[in-house]
C-alpha cells in the first residue's frame, strides 16, 4: 500500500475535520496550528475575534454524518435549534418567522466546543500528529516540503508530505504560496459594514429571550443580531458601518444612548453596565469575502474552507460550505480511486485528476454562496420586515408546504438541503420568474374579474333603474 502522507496547515473547523477524513481514509496526518491548543485554555471561547457561536446546518452536519463517528449525533447534543428568525421592533414587538414549512431548523453551537471536539476526534486516530504553535513560514510544493516555526520556542521546523492542505483561513498564507504556483484569479473585498459581540446573560437561571430563535433586531442599514448559548445566554452581534461605529467612541455612554435609540429592549436585557464594559473591551471585527480559482496546485496542494472563499457571515454559511468542501473532496476521491476507501492508495495520477475535478466543481459553488451571503445582509437588516418579502415567504413557504419537490424557498435550500450552491441560484432565480408570472398572472385575473363584475353590477343597476 502506498504510505500517502498529508500536512494540514491550519487546526481551525475545517483543518481539523479534513485531518478527520485523512486520517479515516489511510492518510498518515500531520496538522500544524500556529495557535496553542484550544483545549488547554482557561478561556477558549474567543477564537481570533471570531464569533464565540455559530449556525450549523445540514451542510456542515452532512459532512459530520459521513464521517460515521457519531460526531453529528455529538453535535445535535451540543447545539441550540433554531426554528427561525424573532423580528424585533424598536418598541419591543416580536415577531416570529419559522425557517421551514416542515419545522427544520439551525443549530447554534459553541465555536470553541466544536473545535475542541473535531480536534479531539482527530487525535483520537494513531496516525494523526498535532503541532500546536506552529506557523507555517513557506512551502514548496513540487519538493512536498513545508517550513514552519514553533511560535514558543523561535525553532525552526521542516516537515514532507505528499499533499499539503491550506485550512489557514481567511489570510491563507498557503493561498499565498499557491499565487506564485498557478494563475489564480483572486479578489478580495472588504465591505464597509464590522460587529462587535455583547453578551446577554441568563435572566434568574433562565434564557433572557426565546432560544428557540435566531433574534435580529434590522434596523435598516445595521442590525443587531443574538444566538443562544448552552450555559443560557445569548451572543449578540452588532453589524454596523465603520463610520457609525466611529461616531460612538468606547468609554463614554454614546455606545448606551444608541442602543437605547435602536435596541432598548435588548439593552434592558444585556445590561447598561454591560453594554458599555464590551463595547469598550471586545474587538471590532472587520468583514470581507474572497473568491479564487484554481484551489490546486498539481496533486500537490489544495485550498479548503475560508482559506479559498471566505464569505460574509450573513447566510451562516462559512463553516457549512467549509465542511462540505472536505465532504466533497472526499467524494470526489473515493469516486476516482473507484474501488475501496483508503484513498491513501489513490496514485499520483488519480490523485491528480481528483484535485483538478475538485478544482473545477468547486469553485462555481463556492462563488455562489460569498455571493448570497451579501445579498442576506441586505435581507436580513432591511427586507424581513417589507410587506413584498412577507408575502412571498408566505406564498412560497404555503407552495412549499404543498409541492415540496417542485417550490423550494432560497433559504430552505441554501441551509436544509446539499443542493450544490450554484444550482440553488439557478433554480431560484427559474422560481423567482415563474412565481412573477404566477402572481401577475393572478392579479390580472383578479383585475379583470373586478372589472367584469363592475360592469355586470352596473349593467344590473341601470336595468334595474330602466324598468323602475
Ligand atoms: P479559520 O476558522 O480561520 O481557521 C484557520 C486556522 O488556521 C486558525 O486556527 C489559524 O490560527 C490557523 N492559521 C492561520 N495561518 C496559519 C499559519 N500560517 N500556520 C499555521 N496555522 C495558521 N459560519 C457558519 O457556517 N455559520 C455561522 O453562523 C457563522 N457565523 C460567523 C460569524 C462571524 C462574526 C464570523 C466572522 C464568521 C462566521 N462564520 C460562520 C464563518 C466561519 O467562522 C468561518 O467560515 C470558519 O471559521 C472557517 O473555518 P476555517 O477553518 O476555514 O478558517
Amino acid at each position: 500500500m502506498t504510505e500517502r502522507c498529508v500536512v494540514i496547515i491550519g487546526g481551525g473547523l475545517v483543518g481539523s475535520l479534513s485531518a478527520c477524513y485523512f486520517a479515516k481514509r489511510g492518510w498518515t496526518v500531520k496538522l500544524y496550528e500556529k495557535r496553542s491548543d484550544i483545549r488547554l485554555a482557561e478561556h477558549g471561547h474567543l477564537v481570533e475575534h471570531r464569533s464565540i457561536n455559530l449556525a450549523i446546518s445540514e451542510r456542515g452536519l452532512s459532512a459530520l454524518r459521513r464521517l460515521d463517528l457519531g460526531l453529528e449525533r455529538r453535535i445535535r447534543g451540543l447545539a441550540i435549534p433554531m426554528r427561525g428568525r424573532m423580528l424585533h421592533t424598536v418598541h419591543g414587538r416580536q415577531t416570529s418567522q419559522a425557517y421551514d414549512a416542515f419545522g427544520r431548523h439551525i443549530n447554534s453551537i459553541g465555536r470553541s466546543t466544536l473545535i475542541r471536539l473535531l480536534l479531539d476526534e482527530a487525535e483520537s486516530h494513531k496516525q494523526v500528529s498535532m503541532h500546536f504553535s506552529h506557523e507555517l513560514i513557506s512551502a514548496d510544493f513540487d519538493a512536498g516540503r513545508v517550513a514552519l516555526k514553533n511560535t514558543e520556542s523561535g525553532e525552526h521546523v521542516t516537515a514532507h508530505a505528499d499533499l499539503v492542505v491550506g485550512a489557514d483561513g481567511a489570510y491563507s498564507r498557503v493561498r499565498q504560496r499557491l499565487m506564485g504556483k498557478v494563475a489564480m484569479n483572486y479578489s478580495q473585498t472588504y465591505i464597509e459594514h464590522g460587529y462587535c459581540e455583547f453578551s446577554m446573560p441568563p435572566r434568574n437561571g433562565a434564557f433572557a429571550m426565546d432560544p428557540s430563535h435566531l433574534h435580529i433586531w434590522p434596523r435598516g442599514s445595521f442590525m443587531l443580531i443574538a444566538l443562544p448559548n448552552l450555559d443560557r445566554s445569548f451572543t449578540c452581534t452588532l453589524f454596523m458601518p465603520w463610520r457609525q461605529f466611529d461616531t460612538i467612541k468606547p468609554g463614554d455612554d454614546a455606545i448606551v444612548a444608541f442602543f437605547k435609540a435602536h435596541f432598548p429592549d435588548a439593552l434592558e436585557l444585556i445590561g447598561e453596565l454591560h453594554v458599555r464594559a464590551e463595547y469598550e473591551a471586545n474587538p471590532k471585527g472587520s468583514l470581507m469575502y474572497i473568491k479564487c480559482s484554481p484551489y490546486t496546485y498539481k496533486n500537490k496542494a489544495i485550498i479548503l474552507g475560508d482559506a479559498a472563499h471566505a464569505m460574509v457571515p450573513f447566510y451562516g454559511q462559512g463553516m457549512n460550505c467549509g465542511f462540505e468542501d472536505v465532504e466533497f473532496l472526499d467524494r470526489i476521491m473515493l469516486k476516482v480511486l473507484g474501488d475501496g476507501e483508503q484513498t491513501a492508495m489513490l496514485t499520483d495520477a488519480q490523485l491528480l485528476c481528483a484535485l483538478d475535478e475538485y478544482s473545477a466543481t468547486r469553485a462555481p459553488d463556492a462563488s455562489a454562496i460569498v455571493n448570497l451571503a451579501l445579498d442576506n445582509y441586505v435581507e436580513m437588516r432591511s427586507k424581513v420586515v417589507g410587506y413584498a418579502y412577507i408575502f412571498r415567504k408566505h406564498l412560497e413557504g404555503l407552495l412549499h408546504w404543498l409541492f415540496p419537490r417542485h417550490v423550494i424557498p432560497l433559504y430552505t435550500m441554501v441551509s436544509f438541503t446539499s443542493i450544490p450552491y450554484a444550482t440553488v441560484v439557478e433554480k431560484w432565480n427559474r422560481q423567482t420568474i415563474w412565481l412573477h408570472r404566477a402572481i401577475s398572472a393572478i392579479v390580472a385575473a383578479v383585475g379583470i374579474g373586478a372589472v367584469i363584475t363592475a360592469v355586470r353590477l352596473l349593467g344590473s343597476r341601470r336595468l334595474v333603474s330602466a324598468v323602475a
